[in-house]
């Protein structure tokens, strides 16, 4: 009998992708190995949205998720740079486990736990807080957030006349923090982080894949960031690695999808899988 091939809907030509990603993870539930599912936040389970606090999932997506983590066959972790306690208030997901702050915080089976070991001792990093802090003192518009071990300066509130001056000043303390090469500094959209060295996804990751309840299960790892890329490059010829979004970006990731809704229809065609082959 002829199969019906049905061409897919407007803007739903990522269908292909998903399809062909679930067919490898069903090759690999069919040989017999669980689950270990790593997924960043933002850009990747929600759509990016102009300031932290917007963007927040759907009841559909935290009922995905609940499904997803009660599975038998599979474990869920999701990884972020968000600290820990704000992505346990935005994904009460019962039995969720959760890496946040980078894999600087993690909480597995319901306990806290430490993946990474930060190589910066916390004074220099107060040091570098207090020089940025001088530094932008004559302008308005910017604050600085407190991290675990760190901490990041946003300033999407400059107002415009300012910004010049503000980038100047921004840009001449970053020059000496890399040159310095004692902090990691990470650059976002008009944010800027400063973490401890030591502390990756990847090297959380890299912990996580030899913990017992990990150990032996193939690694799935969906993210959209560079810090992704981190894990990517630990994960890279273990497991199934899909990049989201950034189309023409570099990536170790040798799969990618297009955004949050593929990734959520990937992960419901999961959902979907029977548990035993
Ligand atoms: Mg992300």
């Amino acid at each position: 009998m002829a199969e019906t091939v049905r061409a897919p809907a407007e803007g739903q030509e990522f269908l292909a992708q998903v399809k062909r990603l679930v067919q490898q993870v069903q090759q690999v539930r069919q040989r017999g190995r669980l689950l270990l599912l790593f997924l960043d936040y933002d850009g990747t389970l929600v759509d990016i949205a102009p300031r932290p606090e917007l963007a927040r999932p759907t009841p559909d997506l935290l009922e995905l998720l609940g499904r997803l983590t009660n599975r038998r066959d599979l474990r869920v972790l999701v990884v972020s740079g968000r600290p820990l306690a704000e992505l346990k208030e935005l994904l009460p997901v019962p039995g969720l486990d959760v890496l946040g702050s980078h894999g600087g915080e993690a909480l597995l089976n319901g306990r806290l736990v430490r993946l990474t070991s930060p190589a910066t001792d916390s004074g220099e990093t107060q040091r570098r807080q207090e020089e940025l802090t001088a530094s932008l003192a004559p302008f308005s518009g910017w604050w600085l957030e407190p991290k675990p071990g760190g901490f990041a300066v946003h300033y999407r509130e400059v107002p415009q006349g300012e910004l010049p001056a503000f980038l100047a000043r921004l840009a001449a303390w970053e020059k000496n923090v890399r040159a310095a090469g004692r902090v990691q500094l990470l650059a976002g959209r008009k944010v800027r982080e400063v973490l401890p060295l030591g502390v990756s996804k990847g090297a959380a990751i890299q912990k996580i894949l030899s913990l017992p309840g990990f150990r032996g299960r193939f690694p799935i790892y969906l993210g959209d960031d560079f810090t992704d890329e981190s894990a990517f490059e630990v994960l890279r010829d273990r497991g199934l690695i899909i990049k989201v979004g950034g189309s023409g970006t570099e990536t170790a990731a040798p799969h990618r999808l297009p955004h949050p809704q593929a990734v959520r229809s990937f992960l419901g065609h999961l959902a979907q899988l029977p548990e035993e082959f």
